[in-house]
């Protein structure tokens, strides 16, 4: 993975000062090597290698993290500012109809799509919707989309035998006018290779009916020809989104910047299976993890700045600064590592805390013993919590009846508690949480 590439390079680099050219650029290969393996095309690979280059050169490396994470954050943050923005809404506010059509190879999951589109508009935002297939192509094509159309219950336009695309969106564009639709969705033919006979038909129909959203619908799966993909397309017709299918399989997701990257258009879906329910909005913070694979140290990151409130952050830092941290702080703690997924990543983070992790537990630490102490912690008093040296032979053995646990069971967590508060002491020494929380964003 690309943390472990990174890691190797930056070994050397450890306790310096600011990043400079050279091994801003020697991790930089690294990260090119991963976007490829990632699916992502080679040209996209190498501007967005530049862009990170710039962004990284000349930054001081945080007291608090290596040079190696220092970089992941950048590439990362480059990453989500490309891939971004993640609030992408359907641009569907206007006089009715507005008409929605999808393009793309065929296969990339246009009708699948088409209907979640209008379940999601039909249900959550109560839009009456109608679909109309213009797959004239495809045996059976419009039945495909009818028989979709009755599971999600929106309507579809009545079938003529014989009609081209064209005539089928001046006739749908009639009937929704006609009987007061919001949306009208088109279903598009698409080939297994981009040709002009459909760019053509394409046109045609874009013209006619003129879409207020035009999204290009891309397998994910797309390697390298993603960007041969989204250049005719986007050449072709105006498209104003993209919507990336098939996310829910082992894609890494390096179509998603390609897209982005030559249509300039904002990835607003993301299909996530088969069912008509299986679509979300995308998510660019969860795809740039996902194409640096890198689960450890940018999805930790993340889920810290989401999840560790600045209020928490600055009490504990107060306590700290006064010596205590104590058995309400630990719960705190363990609250917020079930939040954000574990201490395995946490402890990683925080220099310091490699120790209190080994201490916790010799195997996985799981939800189930974040639960387990949690429960400890709630069977002492008041007086205890805020004194765990109180906590005498008598009174463990109380705790570990009162919460289902045995005594060896409460000596961990007090010893953990320990550790913990000599981790948080050297930690302030190192420049605190604050300096860390900064750093998160
Ligand atoms: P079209 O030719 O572009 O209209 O593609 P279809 O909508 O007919 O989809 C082709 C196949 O891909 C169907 O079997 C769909 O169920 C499947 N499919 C579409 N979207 C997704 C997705 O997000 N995830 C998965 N796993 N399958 C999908
Ligand atoms: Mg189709």
């Amino acid at each position: 993975s690309l943390s472990d590439r990174l890691g190797g390079v930056f070994d050397r680099l450890r306790g310096r000062g600011a990043l400079t050219e050279a091994d801003v650029r020697t991790a930089m290969r690294e990260v090119r090597v991963a976007l490829l393996e990632a699916d992502v095309a080679l040209p996209v690979a190498r501007s967005f290698v530049d862009k990170a280059t710039e962004a990284a050169i000349g930054q001081d490396v945080l007291r608090s993290v290596t040079p190696g994470q220092q970089v992941v954050k950048i590439v990362h943050d480059t990453l989500v500012d490309m891939l971004g923005p993640d609030t992408a809404e359907l641009d569907i506010a206007v006089t009715p109809p507005a008409v929605v059509m999808l393009v793309g190879l065929q296969g990339s999951g246009k009708t699948t799509t088409t209907a979640k589109l209008a379940k999601l508009l039909s249900g959550r935002e109560r839009k009456k919707v109608l679909m109309a297939s213009l797959d004239v192509n495809r045996p059976a094509a419009q039945e495909q989309l009818a028989v979709l159309g009755q599971q999600v219950e929106v309507a579809t336009l009545p079938i003529v035998a014989g009609q081209q695309p064209v005539d089928i969106a001046r006739r749908a564009l009639q009937a929704a006018k006609l009987q007061g639709f919001d949306v009208l969705m088109l279903d598009t033919a698409g080939r297994l290779h981009v040709d002009q006979a459909l760019m053509d038909e394409m046109k045609a129909v874009s013209d006619i009916a003129r879409p207020n959203e035009t999204l290009l619908v891309v397998d994910s799966l797309t390697g390298q020809d993603a960007v041969n993909v989204a250049t005719s397309f986007s050449e072709q017709v105006p498209l104003t989104g993209v919507v990336l299918t098939r996310m829910d399989g082992d894609a890494r997701g390096g179509a998603a910047l390609s897209m982005r990257a030559v249509t300039g258009k904002p990835i607003k879906f993301a299909g996530v299976g088969e069912k008509l329910d299986a679509i979300e909005p995308f998510h660019p913070k969860r795809v740039a993890g996902r194409i640096l694979g890198m689960g450890d140290v940018v999805s930790l990151v993340e889920r810290a700045a989401e999840s560790i409130q600045a209020e928490d952050a600055e009490r504990i830092a107060n306590r700290m600064a006064k010596g205590q941290f104590d058995m309400n702080d630990l719960r705190a703690q363990l609250q917020q590592m079930r939040r954000m997924g574990g201490l395995g990543a946490l402890a990683g983070m925080i220099p310091g805390m490699k120790k209190a992790q080994a201490a916790m537990a010799s195997g996985a630490v799981d939800e189930k013993i974040l639960l387990r102490m949690d429960a400890m912690i709630t069977s002492m008093t008041p007086k205890e919590r805020a004194k765990p040296e109180l906590l005498n032979a008598k009174r463990k053995i109380r705790v570990a009846k009162g919460s289902g646990t045995t005594v060896q069971d409460v000596n961990k967590l007090l010893k953990m508690h320990q550790e913990m508060s000599t981790a948080m002491k050297k930690l302030k020494k190192m420049g605190g949480l604050k300096g860390m929380m900064a750093m998160l964003g």
